[in-house]
């Protein structure tokens, strides 16, 4: 069973590591993919590019055995659609069960995303509560996927290869890229929130400036 943490990872943090490294113990995942999405270049952030951002992703993940980089997003032209993604990745897993780990934040807005209805096709979805995020209320469209498709039983995720929701507790960081952009800008000190590696490249490249 593998993992897949997708995001604009703009600029990954402690927080993702440290979902990644807890749902990796919960579930027994064997291996999670962080996939940085392409996404337009933001008006207000000119300077971070797409490379820039699965850069330092690599370099936050390249201590830990079981975390990888997936490009795909960024090899592929156009808007990156999650289903696409796991079409091509469904192809190349064959019936390995894949997780798509996700906080509640963004799970919340699933039905808004291209073709959502199929996306349990093809992958789980394992959904965490963000700090300060609110109470797990999701909109009608989201809360009738999960009642039809919520399991609370990992063996579950295992038994099948896509299909199931799980919703997981874990005492996740409350850290986001938003405030990381905002700190930097100021120059504020950033260390307890990202890896030092991630914070030098930011530096050596001049990221997140003036934002
Ligand atoms: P931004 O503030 O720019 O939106 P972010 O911190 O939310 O950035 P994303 O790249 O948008 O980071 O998040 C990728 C995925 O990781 C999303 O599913 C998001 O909910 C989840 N995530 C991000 N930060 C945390 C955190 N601190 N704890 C748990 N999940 C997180
Ligand atoms: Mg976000």
């Amino acid at each position: 069973m593998i993992g897949i943490l997708g995001g604009t990872f703009n600029p990954i943090h402690h927080g993702h590591l440290h979902l990644a490294e807890r749902l990796e113990q919960i579930l027994g995942l064997e291996a999670t993919r962080f996939m940085p999405a392409a996404i337009p270049a933001l008006k207000d952030m000119p300077n971070v590019s797409a490379k820039q951002r699965a850069d330092m992703v690599k370099l936050a993940i390249a201590e830990h055995p079981h975390f990888a980089l997936d490009s795909r997003e960024l090899d592929r032209a156009g808007p990156s659609y999650t289903i696409d993604s796991l079409i091509s990745l469904r192809k190349e897993l064959g019936n390995t069960s894949i997780c798509w780990l996700i906080g509640s934040d963004a799970f919340a807005h699933l039905n808004t995303w291209h073709r959502w209805n199929e996306l349990l096709d093809y992958c789980h979805f394992v959904v965490v509560k963000r700090p300060h995020a609110e109470a797990l209320i999701f909109n009608a469209e989201v809360t009738a996927l999960i009642t039809s498709h919520q399991t609370h039983d990992i063996d579950a995720l295992k038994n099948a290869s896509n299909g199931k929701i799980l919703i997981q507790e874990i005492a996740a960081l409350d850290i986001s890229s938003t405030q990381i952009r905002q700190q930097l800008a100021l120059k504020a000190d950033v260390s307890q929130l990202m890896p030092s590696k991630v914070i030098n490249y930011i530096r050596q490249h001049h990221l997140y400036e003036n934002t």
